[in-house]
């Protein structure tokens, strides 16, 4: 089932990030590690009052290009990105908190945001869709929130005063959140395996998926979108139920800002949360971009599954060597995913195309595989038999055993006589260790570590 998604908008310094690591938590630990994905997350999951829904600060995300940079405060690029966080948030969240900061007051940005956002919104079934919140942040004082009054000049209602940074006041907000959010119908077919196909405009989806559609000759039945962002085509692959995810299809309902119609990070990001596998296509003609690495961060984030596919390859001049350059190319630029596979294909000549669905099945079924415990315990004794751990001040870490508990995505709970000894570059070596008895292609793996006394 889809979960509702909530957009943090607001001016920069507001205490946009600062709430969203409320309202995910923390990272997880250890394997948040990895290097390469030290970015901060902008899209996590939540929950309240046993609702879940996922958040996205859209303050990290820069629209026209898929991720910001510290921009100068009052620039035209700074005015022009806030102006386009706000939209996206209208147009594809299902609520925004629109952030502002109690002790600033109101400034020309809020207006300008404030402005958009009521611009933006529709009116469906009698109410302004979607819902947006005003929460006025940083009210840490009694003093602070008597002053709240005056957003109410900003014209979004009534003003939620919070303080992001001490986790206070927050419970009323998340109250009238959670009340105002959508439901969506249980419409997923358990049983079907779940391929999103995401990637920048024009690489190649709509071209892909007609041609994965016309080779399984078998549709069960195109449904037009479970959710309003994508359209689900369901196939019948060798008598596996598949459901394709497009984001292609669907451009963006309502207003269109000039030049925003670019990469949707958060119809990405739907997508891949509802994917097992997904297919993140790369224009052979370009190369990786940053956007294409940000999205396969936030796919590795959701712990979900990877095929990276390079389109067009019929554009590009080749030779005996030209395929492995594209690899090690590519390997470098993912480096924080060294297990995903890569297919190189033309939609248009249909070249490899015929593979596609071969390996993202694979992927899947690498995906919800169980390794037996005997099987684990032979890795992680020769594993510390080759190599032990470094000590640490004097100790070291030592494993004693470890077991699968789940699969989808694969996660082993590993006891050990202390978890602070693991040192992440051990765990990528055991990563690999595990990896070399089973490949879980495309995928990738979780560790926790446990202390047994
Ligand atoms: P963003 O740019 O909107 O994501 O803002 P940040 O979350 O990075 O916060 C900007 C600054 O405001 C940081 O220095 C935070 O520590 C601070 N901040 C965030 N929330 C609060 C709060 O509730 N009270 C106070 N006093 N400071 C806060
Ligand atoms: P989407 O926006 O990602 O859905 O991309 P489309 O499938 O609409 O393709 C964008 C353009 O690229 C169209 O003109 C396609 O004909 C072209 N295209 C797609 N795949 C290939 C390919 O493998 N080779 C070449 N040469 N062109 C392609």
């Amino acid at each position: 089932m889809r979960k509702p998604v909530v957009a943090l908008v607001g001016r920069p310094n507001v205490g946009k990030s600062t709430l969203f690591n409320r309202l995910v938590g923390e990272p997880m630990a250890i394997v948040d590690d990895t290097p390469g994905t030290t970015r901060d997350r902008l899209f996590g999951e939540a929950e309240w009052v046993g609702r879940e829904f996922d958040v996205i600060d859209t303050g990290g995300i820069d629209p026209a290009s898929g991720r910001s940079d510290p921009l100068s405060i009052g620039s035209a690029e700074y005015v022009r990105q806030i102006r386009e966080q706000a939209v996206l948030a209208v147009q594809e969240a299902d609520a925004v908190l629109f952030l502002v900061d109690a002790q600033s007051g109101v400034t020309p940005a809020d207006r300008e945001v404030a402005e958009i956002l009521r611009r933006s919104q529709k009116m469906v079934n009698g109410n302004l869709t979607p819902p947006i919140f005003l929460v006025v942040n940083k009210a840490d004082s009694a003093n602070l929130r008597m002053q709240a009054g005056e957003f109410y000049e900003l014209g979004i209602g009534d003003p939620y005063t919070i303080s992001a940074a001490h986790g206070t006041e927050t419970g009323d907000l998340l109250d009238a959140l959670v009340a105002a959010l959508p439901t969506f119908e249980e419409d997923e077919d358990p049983d079907s395996i779940k391929i999103a196909l995401v990637g920048k405009p024009n690489v190649g989806k709509s071209s892909l998926l007609n041609r994965l559609v016309g080779e399984e000759r078998a549709i069960v039945s195109p449904i037009a979108g479970t959710t309003r962002d994508a359209v689900d085509t369901k196939i019948d692959y060798e008598g596996l139920p598949v459901t394709l995810i497009d984001t292609a299809g669907i451009r963006r309902r309502g207003h269109i800002e000039p030049g925003v119609e670019k990469y949707s990070v958060i119809r990405s990001m739907r997508a891949i949360e509802r994917a097992d596998v997904s297919l993140l296509m790369i224009d052979a003609t370009t190369g990786i971009t940053a956007q294409d690495a940000h999205i396969a961060g936030f796919i590795q984030e959701a712990w979900k599954s990877t095929v990276v596919l390079v389109n067009k390859w019929d554009l590009v001049e080749k030779d005996n060597y030209t395929m492995n350059q594209y690899t090690e190319r590519i390997r470098q630029d993912l480096k924080f995913m060294p297990y995903v596979p890569i297919l190189f294909i033309s939609a248009k000549s249909g070249q490899r195309v015929d593979q596609v669905l071969p390996l993202a099945v694979k992927v899947q079924e690498e995906r919800i595989a169980r390794l037996s415990t005997s099987q684990i315990n032979r890795i992680l004794q020769a594993a510390q038999d080759n190599h032990a751990a470094t000590s640490r001040s004097g100790r070291s870490l030592h494993i004693y055993y470890g077991t699968q508990v789940r699969s989808d995505p694969p996660t082993f709970m590993v006891f050990v006589n202390d978890p602070k000894l693991a040192h992440f570059t051990y765990i990528r070596y055991l990563e690999n260790q595990f990896r070399k008895e089973y490949a879980f292609t495309g995928t990738p793996i979780r560790f926790v570590l446990k202390a047994r006394r």
